[in-house]
C-alpha cells in the first residue's frame, strides 16, 4: 500500500544518513543537494524524477529501487554524509517509457521540473541552484500520457470514504484522463462489487488506522485486486468535500447535482484532494459528478466476476473473455463505455430497454451501419485529448483530436438524421449531443481548430512548431516570413561567400552549438586562417573533415533567423493556448459529443451481434422469470467456431424462474459434458440482458436480478493462507447470506474439497437453503447423485442433466441438456479419454463395480474391499475384456427388461439402440 500523506504540518523527512545526529553531515550538504532533500521530503513514498538539464535524475534509495526496476545503470554522484550518493538517470525526451515501466511495477513517481532558466539562477548570484519544484505526482489513475493509456479501458482513480464508525460509506471516482465522475453510496459487504464494477485502477483510502476491524479485513480483500493509497483522512470529510465541490464547479449550492449525503461528499473530498495533490496546480476539467444510488445496478462480486472471466480471464488476458467475444466496436472510447456497461449492469427494465431500442433502430439498415462505422474508424479519443488539454500535458495533436473528433461526431450525426425511421428517445438525445445541438454547435470552433491547425505532420510538442496553418495569424506569418527571408539570405551568402574565396567547397550549415558556420577542407583553410581573407573569418572549429569559420554578417543573421525562430514559436504557444481555451471553454459539450460517439458505437457493435453472430434482444422486465431458449456461451462458442474441429456449439434451454416461481436446476452429467459452461452461459446472459447488449440466445426472457453470485471452478488463494476447500466455503457462505429472492445464484460442484460423506451434507444442505430460504433462482451442478432424490422433496427443485452416449465402450458428450438426473457419472471413462493408464483404468473399474454392488447391498463404504489386490493387468487392459465382464451381462439384460418400446419416441428408441450396443 502506498501512503501518500500531505499534511502541511509534516516535518521534511530526509534520509538516515541525513539526520541531525550524524552531526557535521548537514555542513557537507551541498546547495543542490540541500534543494533536493527538502523537495524529495514532500513526496516521500513516490520516485523523486529531479530535472537536471535533458535528464531526470534519481539518487539515493530512489535511484537503487528506479535502476533496478528500469534496468538501467546505477551510478552515483558526490557525497552525502561520507557516503556516495546512488544515482541513475533518464532522458527527459524518452521519460514516458520509462514512466509506464515504473507506474506498471506499482511505483509513484513525483515529477520535478526546474521552474526557472539557469540564466535566471545566475542573476540570483553565480552559486544559485536553479528553482525547481514538483509539478506532479504520477499514479496508476491519474495518468494522463498515452503511452500509460489502454485506449480500450477507463483509467479510474477512486476514493473510499468510510464515515460514522463505518456505517456511511461511499466511493467516488474519475478518469482524470477523460473527465468522467462518478460518485455512489456502498457498504461494507457490497464495496468489493461497487468497486470492480467500477473498474478502478487505483483506490484512495483513508489511513487504515483509524478504520473500523471489518473496512480494515475489506481492504486488505481488496489489496491484491486494486492497488491502494493511503492519503490523509483529515481530506475525507464532508465538509472538505462540499467546499471542494463548490470551488471545482463554481457553484454555490450542490442542490442541482443531486442530493449528497455525508458519504458521498467526503468521497468526493477524498477525491478532488488526492486530484489536487498529484496534478497540483493543473487540475483536470472533471465533468459534474453523477451520483448513483447504492442499490442500484446489479451487484456482482469479485469471485462472480472473476468466475465468469467478464473483462478478464482468470490469467488477467482480455483475450479470452465475455469483453473480448463479444467487442465489436471500432473505437478505443466504444470499447471503454462497452467494457463499463457489462460491468455496471442496470436494474431499471426501462433504461436497459432504451438502450435495446437503440441497437433495434441501427440493426434495422444495413446501408445505414457501414456508413456510421466508416465515419467511426475516423474518430479520434476527444476526451483524453481534453483531458490532457485541460492539465497542460497536451499538443498539437489533441487540438486536431478535437477538430477530428466533432468533425467526426458530426458526420454520424448527419448521418443518422438521413435516416427515415423514427428516433427511439435515447437516440434523439444522442444526436443532439454529438453536435451540441441545444447548446449552439460546434461550428465556431470547428471553424477556429480547421483553419488555425496544419493539415499534416503535426508535431507532438508545442515547442517544436510549425503546427499552425499560413494565413491564421499575421503576427505569425510575419515572423516566419523573416525567418524564411534570413534562410535566404543564408543561401544568397554561401554563393557570395564562394565567390569572393573563390573557394568551391566553401558551405554555409548549421548545429546546434554552433548555430550557422562556414565550413571548408581542411585543403582550403589557410587561406581562411592567414591569407587575404582572414580578417572577416573568425575560426570556430577544426576537424579532420573540414574547418569551420564565422563572420560578422553570418554571426548577425544566426542571431536574426534565432530570434525569429523563438519569435515564431512563441506565437505559435501563445495561438495553441487560445485555442486550448477555447476547447476547454466548450469541453463539456465536447465531452458529451464524445459520450455520445461511444454510445452510437457500442449500439453498432451489439447491432452487428444481432446481425452477424445470432445475437436476440431479450425481454427484460420486473417479473421473477428466467426462460432461455437455446442459449449459448459466447467464449465457448467462438473458441469452437475459430478451430478446427468441425464441433459446432450446442444451444441449451434454461427455465428457473416463471411469473410466479423461481427454480432450483439441479444439473447432474459427467466431467466434461459441459455443466460449467451450461452454468456459465445462463449467468451470463443474465448479465449482457441487463447491461442492455443482445444475448447469445434464440429468446429470452429475463425478470431483473439484483445480484448474481456465480461460483464455477474452483480457486485457491494461497498468498492469504486459504485452501481451496476454505475459498469455495467462503464464497458459498456469501452466497447464501446475501442471495435474495430476486438474485440468481450459479453453484458447481459445492462440497467437492472434504471427503464423500462431509461434502454431501454440504452440498445436500446449501440446497435446501437456497431452495427455502433464499428462494432464488439457482442453477446447482453437482457430482453427488444423491441430492437428486431432493426432488421428491423440494416442490421448485428440478432434476436435469448433461446428456451422454457411450459409444463402443468410450463416452461420447452431446453437450445437450435434458430433464431429469443422469444415470452415472462415467467419471472412469472420462479418465480413460484422458489418457490414465490402462492398468489404473481397469482396476478403477473393478473397484467401481464392487463399490457398486456392495453399496446396493447395503455395506457400508469402510468394509469395502479396497485395497485388495488388483488383478494381473492382461485380464482387464483392454476394453473389450472389461465391456464382456458378467457385470456388463447383467445390466444389458436388466437394461432391455425395463424397455417399454411402445413408450418409446423414435429418438428415444435410437438412443437405446446404443446404450444397449454399448452394454453389449
Ligand atoms: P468438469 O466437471 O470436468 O469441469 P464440465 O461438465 O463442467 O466438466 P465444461 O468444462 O463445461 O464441462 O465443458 C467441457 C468442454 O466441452 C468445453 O471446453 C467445451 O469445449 C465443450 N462444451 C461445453 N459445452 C458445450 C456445448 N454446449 N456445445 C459444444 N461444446 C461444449
Amino acid at each position: 500500500m502506498v501512503s501518500l500523506n500531505t499534511t502541511e504540518k509534516e516535518k521534511p523527512e530526509l534520509p538516515a544518513s541525513d539526520r541531525s545526529d550524524k552531526g557535521t553531515a548537514k555542513s557537507a550538504v551541498t546547495p543542490m543537494m540541500a534543494q533536493y532533500l527538502e523537495i524529495k521530503a514532500r513526496a516521500p513514498d513516490a520516485l523523486l524524477f529531479y530535472r537536471m538539464g535533458d535528464f531526470y535524475e534519481l539518487f539515493f534509495d530512489d535511484a537503487v529501487a528506479a535502476a533496478g526496476a528500469l534496468d538501467i545503470t546505477l551510478t552515483k554522484r558526490g557525497k552525502h554524509a561520507g557516503d556516495d550518493i546512488p544515482m541513475c538517470g533518464v532522458p527527459f525526451h524518452a521519460y514516458e517509457a520509462y514512466l509506464a515501466k515504473l507506474i506498471r511495477q506499482g511505483f509513484s513517481v513525483a515529477i520535478c521540473e526546474q521552474t526557472e532558466s539557469p540564466a535566471e539562477a545566475k542573476k540570483r548570484g553565480s552559486k544559485s541552484v536553479v528553482a525547481r519544484d514538483i509539478v506532479r505526482i504520477v499514479t496508476p489513475g491519474t495518468v494522463t500520457e498515452d503511452t500509460l493509456l489502454e485506449p480500450d479501458r477507463h483509467n479510474y482513480l477512486g476514493a473510499l470514504a468510510i464515515l460514522g464508525n463505518g456505517k456511511e460509506a461511499a466511493i467516488a471516482y474519475a478518469d482524470v484522463s477523460t473527465g468522467a465522475f462518478r460518485v455512489r453510496t456502498t457498504t461494507v459487504a457490497t464495496v468489493s462489487s461497487d468497486v470492480l464494477s467500477a473498474g478502478l485502477k487505483e483506490l484512495v483510502v483513508p489511513e487504515k488506522s483509524g478504520l473500523p476491524q471489518a473496512w480494515t479485513t475489506k481492504l486488505a480483500d481488496l489489496g491484491p485486486l486494486v492497488p491502494l493509497s493511503e492519503f490523509g483522512t483529515p481530506r475525507f470529510t464532508a465538509k472538505a468535500g462540499e467546499r471542494l465541490l463548490k470551488e471545482r464547479f463554481g457553484v454555490s449550492t450542490l442542490d442541482g447535482f443531486g442530493s449528497f449525503d455525508r458519504a458521498t461528499l467526503a468521497a468526493c473530498g477524498g477525491l478532488l484532494a488526492f486530484v489536487e495533490h498529484t496534478q497540483i496546480d493543473r487540475f483536470p476539467n472533471l465533468q459534474v459528478p453523477v451520483l448513483a444510488s447504492a442499490d442500484e445496478g446489479m451487484q456482482i462480486d469479485a469471485a462472480t466476476r472473476s468466475s465468469l472471466e467478464l473483462t478478464r480471464t482468470t490469467r488477467d488476458q482480455r483475450k479470452g473473455s465475455v469483453l473480448d467475444a463479444i467487442d465489436m466496436t471500432v473505437t478505443g472510447p466504444g470499447a471503454r463505455l462497452l467494457s463499463e456497461r457489462l460491468t455496471s449492469p442496470l436494474t431499471d427494465p426501462k433504461r436497459i430497454n432504451d438502450r435495446f431500442d437503440v441497437v433495434d433502430f441501427l440493426a434495422r439498415d444495413n446501408r445505414l451501419l457501414e456508413d456510421l462505422t466508416a465515419s467511426l474508424k475516423q474518430s479520434t479519443d476527444m476526451a483524453r485529448c481534453i483531458g490532457r488539454l485541460s492539465v497542460g500535458r497536451g499538443g498539437p495533436r489533441d487540438l486536431a483530436g478535437v477538430r477530428d473528433g466533432l468533425e467526426c461526431a458530426r458526420a454520424v450525426a448527419c448521418r443518422l438524421d438521413q435516416s427515415p425511421y423514427p428516433f427511439p428517445d435515447e437516440l434523439g438525445e444522442t444526436v443532439q449531443l454529438l453536435e451540441a445541438r441545444g447548446e449552439g454547435g460546434f461550428s465556431a470552433l470547428m471553424r477556429e481548430l480547421k483553419n488555425g491547425l496544419a493539415v499534416e505532420n503535426l508535431p507532438l510538442l508545442v515547442r517544436d512548431g510549425g503546427f499552425i496553418a499560413e494565413g491564421f495569424d499575421p503576427g505569425l506569418d510575419e515572423v516566419r516570413q523573416l525567418r524564411d527571408e534570413s534562410r535566404r539570405v543564408m543561401a544568397a551568402m554561401e554563393t557570395e561567400l564562394r565567390d569572393l574565396t573563390g573557394i568551391k567547397s566553401l558551405k554555409i550549415k548549421n548545429n546546434n552549438v554552433l548555430g550557422y558556420f562556414v565550413e571548408v577542407p581542411p585543403s582550403q583553410a589557410d587561406g581562411l586562417m592567414t591569407g587575404p581573407h582572414s580578417d572577416g573569418f573568425i575560426h570556430r572549429q577544426t576537424l579532420v573533415s573540414g574547418v569551420r569559420f564565422t563572420t560578422g554578417q553570418l554571426a548577425d543573421l544566426d542571431a536574426r533567423i534565432a530570434r525569429s525562430k523563438e519569435e515564431a514559436q512563441a506565437r505559435e504557444a501563445e495561438i495553441f493556448d487560445d485555442l486550448t481555451a477555447k476547447c476547454l471553454d466548450r469541453a463539456r459539450a465536447i465531452l458529451s459529443s464524445a459520450a455520445a460517439l461511444a454510445a452510437v458505437d457500442v449500439g453498432i457493435s451489439i447491432a452487428r451481434l444481432h446481425l452477424e453472430r445470432d445475437f436476440t434482444r431479450p425481454i427484460v422486465d420486473d417479473s421473477s422469470v428466467f426462460d432461455v431458449k437455446s442459449g449459448r456461451h459466447a467464449v465457448v462458442e467462438q473458441a469452437l467456431t475459430r478451430s478446427s474441429d468441425s464441433a459446432a456449439f450446442v444451444p441449451n434451454d434454461c427455465k428457473i424462474g416463471t411469473q410466479t416461481d423461481s427454480k432450483i436446476w439441479l444439473v447432474t452429467g459427467p466431467n466434461m459434458a459441459g455443466k460449467s459452461t451450461f452454468l456459465r452461459q445462463n449467468a451470463i446472459i443474465a448479465i449482457l440482458a441487463q447491461a442492455g447488449i443482445f444475448v447469445p440466445a434464440r429468446d429470452a426472457q429475463i425478470g431483473v436480478a439484483d445480484r448474481i453470485f456465480s461460483r464455477v471452478g474452483a480457486n485457491d488463494d494461497l498468498a492469504r493462507g486459504q485452501s481451496t476447500f476454505m475459498v469455495e466455503m467462503t464464497e458459498t457462505a456469501a452466497i447464501l447470506n446475501q442471495a435474495s429472492s430476486r438474485s440468481i445464484v450459479i453453484l458447481d460442484e459445492i462440497g467437492r474439497g472434504t471427503s464423500t460423506y462431509d461434502g454431501l451434507a454440504i452440498a445436500w444442505a446449501c440446497v435446501e437453503h437456497l431452495h427455502s430460504e433464499n428462494r432464488c433462482r439457482s442453477i446447482f451442478a453437482t457430482h453427488y447423485h444423491e441430492l437428486t432424490s431432493l426432488s421428491e422433496q423440494l416442490a421448485n427443485l428440478e432434476n436435469v442433466s448433461m446428456q451422454v452416449r457411450e459409444w463402443k465402450g468410450d463416452v461420447v458428450f452431446l453437450h445437450e441438456i435434458a430433464a431429469g438426473a443422469a444415470d452415472r457419472s462415467y467419471g472412469v471413462a472420462v479418465a480413460r479419454l484422458a489418457g490414465l493408464p490402462k492398468s489404473t483404468v481397469a482396476r478403477a473399474n473393478q473397484i467401481l463395480s464392487q463399490l457398486e454392488k456392495d453399496a446396493g447391498n447395503g455395506m457400508s463404504v469402510d468394509a469395502l474391499p479396497l485395497f485388495a489386490a488388483a488383478p494381473p493387468e492382461e485380464a482387464t487392459a483392454s476394453g473389450e475384456d472389461m465391456d464382456n465382464a458378467p457385470d456388463g451381462r447383467d445390466a444389458l439384460s436388466t437394461a432391455l427388461e425395463e424397455l417399454d418400446p411402445d413408450a418409446l419416441t423414435p429418438r428415444d428408441a435410437l438412443d437405446a439402440l446404443y446404450r444397449l450396443k454399448d452394454l453389449l
